[in-house]
């Protein structure tokens, strides 16, 4: 009997990789998702099935229909300018809403569970690459929601039978390699889509935010990884899982780190575009660099990354933006 996997948020950018993966690999889906942010086409397999997670009594209902091996849950907001404006929303939707999914695990004993975390609960690291054993300082609401998570889902599973892999995501991009999905959402405001449409022509500039910043050149510096490698890391946890590994938490990175004017003369390259760049001011609660430690989850997890460059994430990412610019036309 091929098991069967809830995912939450599967129909956003990053779950709508894993989803296709997990199809791949034969695992039977079930996504729910409020689609707020993500859209049904993004849902290639598996039974989607619009919903939030605020609604406790739904997933219940769910949680007893499906009788699920594992949950991975992505569904949250993710933006950082918005949860310092916002931060009720963030604690609500991101560290409430997991509670809620931990009681539907605790009463439907559902006892793996995957959960997509980020850089941003290190806040101003002074280590770097940061290792996951440091003590996390988030700086923002967005990063103080998903620590919290953290802490609670490691409270529970001290408490019950629940194993879990916590990834900490650092900065995602790129898209499908055979095109079929990507980054959608009319939210999302990262640098790599934001240059991509600024090269585009689909916005006039691309705003640089902060070059004061104690890097080499101002600009703050991030580890990019790809969507696809990202979404290999959870088919890898939930393997893992599956074969009584213990908890545990896990950077997802590549290591190594680009500032944001570097990414910036890639899309210009890769595009041939020179499109207009403006030195801004600094976006609150923005950190210098943050870059990866991935002894762990190579170790542990055997993960292996197949994108690890730059330029592959840059060039999807601008294949994908270009496709959608095409079917608006
Ligand atoms: N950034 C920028 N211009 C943009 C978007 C982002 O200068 O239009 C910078 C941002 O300040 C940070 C880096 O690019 O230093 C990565 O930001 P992003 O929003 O992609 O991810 P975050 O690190 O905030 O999760």
């Amino acid at each position: 009997m091929s098991r069967k996997i809830l995912v939450t948020g599967g129909a956003g950018y990053i779950g709508s990789h894993i989803v296709r993966q997990l199809g791949e690999s034969g695992y039977d889906i079930v996504i729910y998702d409020n689609c707020s942010t993500g859209i049904p086409q993004a849902v290639l397999c598996g039974e989607l099935i619009v919903g939030d997670l605020s609604d406790i009594n739904r997933l219940y209902q769910i949680f007893g229909k499906y009788r699920f091996d594992a949950v991975i849950h992505l569904a949250a907001r993710l933006v950082v300018p918005e949860s310092v404006d916002y931060p009720l929303e963030y604690y609500s939707n991101n560290t409430c809403n997991t509670t809620n999914l931990l009681h539907c695990c605790n009463v439907m004993g559902v006892d793996k569970l995957i959960f997509s975390s980020t850089a941003a609960v290190y806040g101003e690291s002074h280590h770097s690459p940061v290792t996951e054993d440091v003590t996390p300082l988030p700086i923002n609401p967005y990063g103080r929601s998903k620590l919290m998570s953290e802490l609670i889902i490691q409270d529970y599973a001290k408490a019950s039978s629940l194993r879990y892999v916590i990834l900490r995501y650092f900065n995602v991009g790129g898209a499908d390699p055979a095109g079929r999905i990507g980054q959608n959402s009319r939210h999302a405001n990262h640098l790599i889509a934001n240059a991509c449409n600024a090269a585009l022509k689909r916005q006039p500039t691309l705003k640089i935010f902060g070059t004061d910043f104690p890097t080499p050149d101002g600009t703050g510096i991030r580890d990019y990884i790809h969507v696809e490698d990202l979404a290999t890391a959870h088919i890898d946890s939930l393997r893992y899982l599956e074969d009584g590994g213990n908890s545990e938490i896990f950077n997802c990175g590549y290591g190594e780190g680009y500032s944001v004017r570097q990414v910036v003369e890639r899309v210009k390259a890769i595009s041939g575009v020179d499109f207009p760049v403006i030195n801004g001011e600094r976006r609150a609660g923005d950190p210098a660099s943050v870059t990866a430690s991935i002894e762990k989850i190579k170790k542990v997890l055997n993960w292996q990354p197949r994108y690890n460059n730059l330029d592959a994430i840059i060039s999807s990412a601008l294949a994908w933006e270009k496709r959608k610019l095409k079917s608006c036309e």
